[in-house]
């Protein structure tokens, strides 16, 4: 196998797998730091650490060798049995975060599914009730299974699949009338992302965050953050929401949690913690095992000890001053938005060529819907990074005017 071309790979997989993505036509080989190598061995620029996961960047020795050690000693043993990376992940992940309680998942979607039930549960203990809503945002983004894809606030994600959990109701994000006119006697939770990835790259205020947040102190409402793309160092804070000086009931994470293994969290304070979920109403059978917990201890560790969240502060900030550079050049880029290493470029038109002629290039890119170019890099790139980065992208728009 090992002689075949990328082509032929390409060509394979399309037989192969289920085709529910548009790939890039390139087959990834290795990884080093913030560069990619396809099969043929030509080297790419990555600015996508695949979805704002690769915090650390690729081949980081102690995270590797963590996990080597890991495998070597235990790789599962079900949530029937205490295990050390667990509990020591656990510690870790309520220093990082603020949070009291965690609850260890498989993914991003399945952190988002524990947190609704949180939530209903919570409101249950509360009035015995089984009609529960929870109010979540237009443009948000929270996963593809049944319940996550039910607050995601993409029609087009949701027409076929319907119905959802039910329940739901969208209010506009950045806008606190629109959730103020949603919220009944029934809302036992608002969800949304401190800073929104798939839907554009857009911050929250701090008006709306704080207003939100006082809506759901009033009613004894569950505020819900999810911080799946945007926390774990990548806006220049441990967590996004900790620029805005609020904390929420509770709190999902994953992606750079794992930093490239499998593992989400969804977290809660004491109060939430000890009158939502008990014993027999959740579970999992690989969430939490030693070796994905090894991981998630050791990037936490890691960001923690070199501060990593502080460079994604400074070279966010380099970041959105170059971009705002190559958008005064160009018409057809409308607006620059984001926070921190978290930034997106929104164009007046669909933004797949230049991709493409970006990856052409050598750099990997990638979009947030079809008008915004999406950068969410390793959180260890540099000034040059960033140069060498711009120098390509500048070029890419260009031949694509
Ligand atoms: C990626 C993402 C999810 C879903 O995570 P998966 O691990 O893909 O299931 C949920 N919420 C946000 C904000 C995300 O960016």
């Amino acid at each position: 196998m090992t002689d075949m071309t990328m082509q032929e790979y390409i060509e394979q997989a399309e037989k192969d797998l289920l085709h529910t993505y548009n790939r890039f036509q390139i087959v990834l080989d290795k990884g080093e730091g913030v560069h990619l190598y396809d099969i043929e061995g030509k080297e790419y620029l990555d600015f996508v650490a695949g979805i704002a996961v690769f915090a650390l960047g690729y081949g980081n020795k102690e995270y590797n060798d963590t996990l080597k050690n890991q495998i070597d000693k235990l790789l599962h043993t079900s949530n029937y049995y205490y295990n050390v990376p667990a509990i020591e992940a656990a510690r870790a992940f309520k220093k990082f975060s603020g949070m009291d309680r965690v609850f260890f998942t498989n993914s991003g979607a399945e952190a988002i599914e524990g947190a609704i039930k949180t939530a209903r549960k919570y409101a249950f203990l509360k009035d015995g009730k089984t009609d529960h809503e929870i109010i979540a945002m237009n443009h948000s983004f929270h996963g593809r299974t049944m319940g996550a894809l039910s607050i995601t606030g993409n029609p087009h994600y949701r027409e076929a699949f319907e119905p959802g959990i039910g329940n739901i109701k969208f209010a506009d994000y950045n806008d606190l009338e629109s959730v103020k006119a949603l919220v009944t006697d029934k809302t036992c939770a608002i969800i949304l992302e401190t800073v929104q990835g798939e839907g554009g790259l857009t911050p929250a205020t701090e008006e709306f965050l704080k207003g939100i947040r006082k809506i759901c102190d009033e009613k004894d409402i569950l505020m819900i953050l999810d911080e799946i793309q945007c926390g774990m160092g990548r806006c220049g804070y441990p967590f996004a929401f900790m620029k805005y000086g609020i904390k929420p009931d509770v709190l999902t994470s994953a992606k750079a949690l794992g930093c490239g293994v499998p593992i989400g969290v969804f977290s809660m304070t004491e109060k939430v913690g000890s009158a939502s979920l008990v014993a027999g109403d959740h579970g999992t059978t690989y969430g939490g095992n030693p070796f994905v917990c090894a991981a998630a201890a050791k990037v936490i560790e890691i960001m923690e000890r070199d501060k990593i969240y502080e460079n994604a502060a400074e070279m966010g900030e380099y970041l959105a001053q170059k971009l705002d550079e190559i958008k005064s050049e160009f018409s057809c880029i409308k607006e620059r938005r984001g926070m921190g290493l978290m930034q997106g470029l929104v164009f007046d038109k669909p933004v797949k060529d230049i991709i493409n002629t970006a990856l052409d290039n050598g750099l990997i890119l990638i979009n947030a819907g079809n008008e915004i170019i999406r950068f969410v890099p390793p959180l260890v790139i540099t000034r040059s990074d960033i140069d060498k980065m711009t120098d390509i992208l500048r070029k890419a728009v260009a031949s694509n005017e």
